[in-house]
């Protein structure tokens, strides 16, 4: 089934979702990387997506899960090539996402030079909040950005911190995969990553976008 995004009074489709690697400094600094020197970046499949948030069912035999609290974009146009000033145009509207990562087997398939798509991939791993529209975000690189696991403070930054801003990161995937309608882009987390577990409630905010709330189970087979 294919999820969908209300946005600004249009509902779209989500095609894609491009997700940024190492974006924050300390981030990539906690988990041993250096920084980027472009854009880094990967895709979870829209299946995962999980429109209002909900209940995260994280597989138990697949060792640490992280959740990471994004900014998200959502693209509200189509366009390949851009300048990032022709890509900040094509910005529908910003959400709070939480990439949920299978740390363990994520850091295992790196090892052996196999691709992240399980760790990143499972249903539900795609929480993402209501959208509000572009024109409401005046900006969008200086935005708190806060997550909450049973309570306690986890993450604590602002999107100031990016490494790569939003519109010249759109503008370099555009070099590759045209942008459509309803892709999210999840724009990277700062750090304070925190492993999850069946029972933890996670709630994000980020002031002036939106707060995302979600519950974590087993999942079932
Ligand atoms: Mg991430």
């Amino acid at each position: 089934m294919a999820h969908t995004l209300d946005v600004d009074g249009q509902t779209l489709t989500v095609s894609k979702i491009v997700c940024m690697a190492r974006n924050y400094a300390e981030h990539a600094k906690e988990l041993g990387h250096a920084l980027p020197k472009e854009p880094v970046y990967f895709l979870k499949p829209p299946s995962c997506l999980m429109p209002g948030g909900g209940e995260i069912r994280m597989p138990t035999d697949a060792g640490r899960v992280d959740v990471e609290t994004e900014l998200a974009v959502v693209v509200g146009g189509t366009g390949r090539d851009l300048t990032p000033v022709e890509a900040a145009e094509l910005v529908a509207g910003y959400a709070v996402f939480f990439d949920i990562t299978g740390r363990d087997l994520q850091r295992a398939a790196a090892k052996e030079g196999n691709p992240w798509t399980a760790a990143k991939g499972y249903d539900t791993f795609g929480p993402i909040s209501p959208v509000v529209p572009a024109r409401t975000v005046p900006d969008p690189a200086d935005l708190d950005l806060r997550l909450r696991v049973n309570g306690t403070v986890r993450q604590d930054s602002n999107t100031k911190h990016m490494i790569f801003k939003i519109p010249e990161t759109l503008a370099a995937v555009s070099r590759v995969m045209a942008l459509e309608p309803g892709d999210v882009l999840a724009t990277g987390t700062p750090e304070g990553v925190w492993p999850i577990h069946p029972g933890d409630v996670l709630d994000a905010e980020i002031p002036g976008v939106g707060g995302l709330r979600c519950t974590v189970a087993a999942r079932k087979p």
